[in-house]
């Protein structure tokens, strides 16, 4: 662990030149008066930052700040790190839930049998194979979110009915643990580590090359994360984005007519995270008849869907929200198109907290729905 002296150093915090922009930009502080960037930064620069401060768990990581820095300080890399001091002395932010996806991924890195597969049926997969799909905690959360549809293992079901339409028949497997991301951004460098060995460890095994996300967050633990822990993987994670534009534009998939207009949200972690901004517009507009109209904040400018890593879910999440999905409908959009678990989850909380009339739609899902 580090001190934050050395977090400063670690992350050239100290070339901040106190402009504001980050605070300017950040959706938390236009909410809730007392958090800026800005000042957390200039506070651990004088040495008076205090790790029981509420605020390092106020940020959405959402890097909107980051991506328009004139002096490139990464700052949710910044709070990650000041995150995992700040756990490592016992404090951590606000569980949602009563905790209970703290205790589930928890749980995950003991030697517990789960039942994680059900919702196959009679979708084609394999014990082994050059392909590993990669489901993430969607089987957890259609359980959890049950009240507000999460509709997460319809998606499962879509992504696996894609695939299989594309002549593959990926592993999936009953074994798999949550991918990590949320502890990692929780400070529990120790739960991150022990659920990425576990698994490093079952994708070895099946012989997979290539492992498919559709979870943006899924995919960017493992591309980005799990090789400065783990070094070379052995294997190739994909976003299905790419296989997915690649089948459509080669003529493989065929899509079916849909005469509707639509707008599309970027994920934090799959847009500004990631850099994926185009193939999911491409995709949308592959479908025939369908039109895209743009929200006033998209692409690099996104604005996150208010709450991450399952911590300090507040008024500030729910305006996030409902700001949001009122963006969406003044677009003239009938469906808001998203293309994460956890954004369709937190939109469609709001939605349904405050009847605002827009459908919150995955991405996998409308593709899936109108495959030829
Ligand atoms: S935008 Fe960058 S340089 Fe400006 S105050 Fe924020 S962190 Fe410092
Ligand atoms: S990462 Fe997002 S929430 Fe955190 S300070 Fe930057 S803009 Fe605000």
């Amino acid at each position: 662990m580090a001190e934050i002296a050395e977090l400063i150093q670690m992350t050239n915090t100290h070339f901040c030149l106190d402009c504001g922009v980050c605070t300017g930009s950040c959706p938390v502080a236009r909410v809730f008066s007392d958090f800026s960037p800005r000042q957390i930064i200039e506070k651990c620069l004088y040495g008076i930052e205090d790790l029981s401060d509420e605020n390092i768990w106020n940020c959405l990581t959402c890097a909107q700040c980051s991506v328009r820095c004139p002096a490139n300080i990464n700052f949710p890399e910044f709070i990650r790190l000041m995150r995992d001091e700040a756990y490592s002395k016992g404090y951590s932010g606000t569980l949602t839930h009563n905790g209970m996806l703290h205790t589930i991924w928890s749980l995950q890195t003991k030697g517990i049998t789960q039942n994680r597969t059900f919702w196959i049926g009679d979708g084609k997969t394999s014990e082994k194979g050059d392909v590993f799909y990669f489901v993430g905690c969607r089987p957890y959360f259609d359980v959890i979110f049950r009240d507000i549809n999460a509709g997460s293992i319809e998606n499962c079901k879509n992504i696996l009915k894609i695939l299989n339409a594309s002549g593959i028949e990926p592993v999936v497997s009953n074994d798999e643990r949550c991918c990590g991301h949320d502890a990692l951004w929780n400070g529990d460098e120790e739960t991150f580590k022990k659920l990425a060995e576990i698994n490093i460890e079952i994708i070895k095994a099946s012989g997979a090359k290539k492992v498919v996300f559709n979870c943006p967050e899924g995919y960017l633990t493992f591309r980005d994360f799990y090789p400065r822990y783990f070094g070379d993987l052995g294997f190739e994670p994909v976003h299905i984005i790419d296989f997915l534009t690649e089948k459509i534009a080669d003529g493989a998939l065929e899509l079916s007519e849909f005469p509707e207009v639509v707008t599309y949200h970027d994920p934090c972690r799959l847009g500004r995270l990631s850099g994926i901004f185009d193939p999911p517009r491409e995709l949308i507009k592959s479908i025939p008849g369908i039109e895209l109209r743009e929200m006033p904040r998209s692409r690099e400018n996104s604005v996150c869907c208010g709450t991450s890593g399952w911590i300090n879910c507040s008024n500030c999440s729910k305006e996030i929200q409902v700001q949001r999905l009122s963006e969406a409908s003044a677009t003239g959009a009938s469906t808001l198109v998203t293309a994460c678990p956890k954004c369709q989850i937190h939109f469609r909380c709001a939605k349904s907290a405050f009847d605002l009339d827009i459908e919150i739609v995955d991405l996998y899902d409308l593709i899936s729905e109108h495959l030829k």
